[in-house]
């Protein structure tokens, strides 16, 4: 039966040291492709590292400069982020506790907001654009956490 080699994270251990570009935004797609959710420049350095990739954060900066030039990548300015640019995401709900961040699809905030490009004559408009608030289970947890009595409220009686 055929083996089918699946391309992995590990370091290739006959090679180290400097690293060329496209090796460096290669490994940082894919780790960005992995977990699924914003990272920043030190937990993109952390998670090379325990791969075995040996990389500092200006290297990141440098890497995810050039990325999100080719539309590659995004930064969400507001968790200092990065992740994996998709299509048809026009806005991002970043949670305020847990920070988890969820694509969202609005095709008509995007022609808004190119209208009032348009009529504003404002340019930077940047889409997507980032709404702030709270998760469902962030909010559940601090329901439950309400509606059970402290210790000392029990202690009390
Ligand atoms: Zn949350």
């Amino acid at each position: 039966m055929a083996t089918v080699s699946t391309p992995s994270l590990a370091a290739t251990p006959k090679r180290s040291g400097k690293r060329d570009s496209a090796e460096i935004e290669c490994l940082v797609e894919r780790l960005l492709r992995q977990v699924d959710r914003p990272l920043t420049a030190y937990e993109i350095v952390e998670l090379a590292a325990r791969y075995g990739h040996s990389i500092v954060p200006m290297q990141v900066y440098r890497t995810m400069a050039r990325l999100s030039e080719q539309g590659r990548v995004l930064r969400l300015e507001s968790v200092k982020a990065y992740l994996l640019a998709k299509p048809g995401t026009d806005l991002f709900l970043v949670c305020g506790g847990c920070k988890a961040v969820k694509r969202v699809s609005m095709p008509s905030l995007s022609s808004a907001l190119s209208q009032l490009r348009h009529r504003a004559s404002f340019r930077s408009i940047r889409i997507p654009v980032e709404v702030h608030g709270e998760c469902n289970a962030c909010r559940d947890q601090k329901d439950r956490q309400s509606a059970v009595p402290s210790i000392d409220r029990i202690a009390d009686r």
